[in-house]
């Protein structure tokens, strides 16, 4: 209902929905897999509308028509805008400010974050851009949905050069405490740029409760803790805990689809056939995701527990990620180090022990893996939610499978049938995967069940209708005030 009667949408991310790509055989469009990205084009193929964001492939000027790429490109729905970033622009807004200096951070790496000046310039300049293009091709009155640490400026520049539209913008990633955030040189400006929407989104509400903490120690807002809300120059900014969801039915529809099904009993077949339980971690290698602690965690359960070695295969999907960063390169070498490593310390007759896929896997892949293990491990030292462990409940048809959890991950605070882990305990860590694994079926099952239902309640099409119906609160009251005005 609300969808039907809303105004126009314009969503806007530092990363686009469709790339463009030459390639040897003519231009190639690749749909990125997962994430938010992925998640938002449903809706935007529903509702129609347009979407900013940065044009980063090799094809993208070619394939535009009048400024405009009109996408999906074979069933044409919305207008995607881009952003074109010179070289210099992409390393000083993205590499380094964004990636080196606000992810560290935020994810309270303090020692790892880096501001220099001139990656300011170009953070700032480039969110400028951004506002400009959405300025220019948001109709009248639109609802604007900006996305993430790398847009912070985004909300309060687009507000200048149009006061008409209505802003909401999500955090994705933790929010750190005040004391923290304040190390931020250009903090102040930040936190400006962001109460600049009418909506600002959090994955739980301790990061919203840290946000609005962070306002108010170090701006002159007003701040009403209990209601969510700044006062900020003549303004209400709504501050809330949207937690990121999925979408379970999908999900459950494609391990069901007869592909998926194949491709998951094949590898359960096989699993079986040796007797083996399959423990999963999937990871874009990145330091936040712990790798290396699960690594180390892993061994701990074979010392620990020598009797697992011929009855379990450890699978790890590690997705090269930020490759332009020095020391994400670093990581993935080291990691795939440690992972050799890692089998010839534990040899074994037949299959080895670990086994490691060193790139993205598609959706239809990845969600079979799913269905078909026995246990997922996620070891975040600190995450803004991690949709791999929703996704990964979501695909659990059978109920068979136990999820690992690290504490620190935001979809600890929703699913409360996985098993928690402490990310900087390898021993109880190892504990923890021992019981998983000696779990009997009935007891996974009920968890699983619980968690399912959770989903089901609280899937994405929920988590867009929360923030679309407060924006809908924020254009309502508008009107209220221009009536009694
Ligand atoms: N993903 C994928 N293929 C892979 C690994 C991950 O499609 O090989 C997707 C995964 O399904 C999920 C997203 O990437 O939707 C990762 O999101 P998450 O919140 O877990 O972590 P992030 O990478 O955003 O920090």
């Amino acid at each position: 209902m609300l969808r039907l009667e809303m105004p126009p949408l314009v969503v806007v991310t530092s990363r686009e929905p469709y790339v463009d790509e030459h390639t040897k055989f003519g231009i190639r469009t690749v749909q990125k897999a997962g994430g938010v990205v992925s998640a938002l084009d449903p809706l935007m193929q529903t509702l129609g509308g347009h979407w900013v964001a940065w044009g980063s492939g090799s094809a993208d000027r070619d394939t535009l028509r009048d400024g405009v790429r009109w996408v999906p490109p074979d069933r044409p729905r919305y207008r995607l805008h881009r952003v074109f970033l010179a070289p210099e622009e992409v390393e000083g807004f993205y590499a380094e400010y964004s990636n080196q200096g606000l992810w560290p951070l935020c994810h309270l790496l303090i020692e790892r974050a880096q501001f220099a000046e001139r990656a300011w310039a170009r953070y700032a300049a480039v969110n400028q851009r951004f506002a400009r293009t959405a300025a220019d091709r948001a109709p009248k009155d639109a609802w604007v949905f900006s996305h993430d640490y790398q847009l912070a400026l985004f909300p309060s520049t687009l507000r200048a050069l149009r006061p008409d539209v209505t802003i909401a913008h999500f955090w994705h990633i933790p929010w750190p405490p005040a004391r923290v955030f304040q190390l931020v040189p250009q903090h102040r400006a930040l936190l400006q740029g962001l109460l600049g929407a009418d909506v600002l989104g959090f994955q739980t509400p301790a990061d919203a409760e840290q946000f609005l903490a962070t306002v108010a120690a170090l701006t002159p807002a007003g701040v009403d803790f209990a209601q969510g809300q700044v006062q900020w120059q003549g303004r209400t900014v709504r501050v809330r805990a949207f937690p990121i969801a999925v979408d379970t039915a999908g999900i459950q529809a494609l391990v069901q689809s007869p592909r998926v099904e194949r491709l998951s009993l094949r590898l359960r077949r096989r699993l079986d056939r040796r007797g083996h339980q399959l423990v999963v971690a999937v990871e874009r290698a990145d330091y936040t995701k712990g790798c290396l602690r699960r690594l180390a965690a892993w061994d701990a359960f074979l010392t620990r527990y020598p009797g697992w070695r011929d009855r379990v295969t450890f699978l790890q999907v590690l997705v090269p990620s930020r490759t332009e960063v020095p020391e994400y390169r670093q990581l993935f070498a080291r990691l795939m180090r440690q992972s050799r490593a890692f089998n010839r310390r534990w040899p074994r007759q037949g299959s080895p022990l670990l086994l490691t896929i060193p790139r993205e896997v598609d959706r239809p892949r990845l969600m079979a893996l799913f269905r078909a293990a026995d246990v997922v491990v996620i070891h975040s030292l600190l995450d803004g939610m991690n949709l791999v462990a929703k996704e990964f409940v979501a695909a659990q048809v059978e109920r068979r499978g136990v999820l690992l959890l690290s504490r620190s991950a935001g979809a600890a605070q929703e699913l409360g049938g996985a098993l928690p882990i402490h990310p900087l305990d390898p021993e109880g860590t190892a504990d923890a995967l021992a019981t998983a694994l000696n779990m009997d079926r009935a007891e996974r099952a009920r968890r699983m069940a619980d968690m399912q239902r959770h989903l089901t309640e609280n899937d994405l099409e929920g988590w867009i209708d929360a923030i679309l119906a407060t924006l809908y609160e924020v254009a309502l009251n508008r009107v209220v005030k221009v009536a009694s005005s």
